[in-house]
C-alpha cells in the first residue's frame, strides 16, 4: 500500500436515493485522508463528488479536481480543493485523472459513473495500465453490474479472468484490502482470442 499516494474515485454527480451512499463517500473520504492518500476527482461539488472531496479535506487530505470548461456550471466546480485543473475536453479530464492515480475506486453513481468504469477497467484488459480497481458495491447499488459482467463471460465475450481486473468490495475497509491484495491482470484475458 505504500505506493499509493492517490486514488481516483469515480461516484455520481447526484446524491442517489439511499442515504448509504452518501455514508459511504464520507467514510471512503476520510479513511483516505487517514491513510495519507490524495482523492483525485472529477472537479464537481454536487453529488457523491462533492461529498467524498469534502469528507478528505475536512479530514486534513489533499484533493485534486480536473473539471472541463463546459462542465464547471453543471457540475459546479468545487472551489476549496487543493488543486483544481480545467481542462477543455472530458477526454483530456479522464487522462489526467488517469495520469494521477494509483489505483482507481467506483462509488455508487449514474451513467457517466459507468464509462469511467467501463473504461479503466477496459484499459487494464488492453494492458495499459496494471492499477487495482475496486468497485464498492453500496447496498446492493452494483448488483446488476456483477450479474451483466457474468453474462458477458458465459457469453464468451470476455476471459473468465477477467472478472480479476477489478475488485467488488461492500465495505470501506475492503476497498484498501482489495487495493493491497490486487491480482497482476493475467494476459489472457487479452490473447485468449488470439
Ligand atoms: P454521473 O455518474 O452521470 O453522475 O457522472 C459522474 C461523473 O462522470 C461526472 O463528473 C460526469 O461528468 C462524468 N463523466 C465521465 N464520462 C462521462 C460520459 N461519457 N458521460 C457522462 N458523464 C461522464
Amino acid at each position: 500500500m505504500e505506493h499509493i499516494k492517490s486514488i481516483a474515485v469515480y461516484c455520481g454527480s447526484k446524491v442517489g436515493n439511499s442515504p448509504q451512499y452518501v455514508i459511504a463517500a464520507r467514510e471512503l473520504g476520510l479513511a483516505m485522508a487517514e491513510r495519507g492518500i490524495g482523492l483525485v476527482f472529477g472537479g464537481g461539488r454536487i453529488g457523491i463528488m462533492g461529498e467524498i472531496a469534502d469528507h478528505v479535506l475536512t479530514s486534513g487530505g489533499t484533493v485534486t479536481g480536473v473539471i472541463p470548461h463546459f462542465l464547471n456550471d453543471l457540475e459546479v466546480a468545487h472551489q476549496g480543493v487543493t488543486e483544481l485543473i480545467t481542462v477543455e475536453s472530458m477526454h483530456e479530464r479522464k487522462h489526467i485523472m488517469f495520469t494521477k492515480s494509483d489505483a482507481f475506486v467506483i462509488l455508487p453513481g449514474g451513467l457517466g459513473t459507468l464509462d469511467e468504469c467501463m473504461e479503466i477497467i477496459t484499459w487494464k484488459q488492453l494492458q495499459v495500465h496494471d492499477r487495482p480497481i475496486v468497485i464498492l458495491d453500496v447496498d446492493g447499488y452494483w448488483k446488476s453490474l456483477k450479474v451483466l459482467f457474468d453474462d458477458i463471460v458465459k457469453g464468451g465475450f470476455a476471459h473468465p479472468k477477467a472478472l480479476d481486473l477489478f475488485t467488488i468490495v461492500d465495505s470501506v475497509d475492503g476497498v484498501f484490502d482489495a487495493i493491497a491484495d490486487a491480482p497482476e491482470p493475467d494476459p489472457i484475458v487479452l490473447e485468449s482470442h488470439l
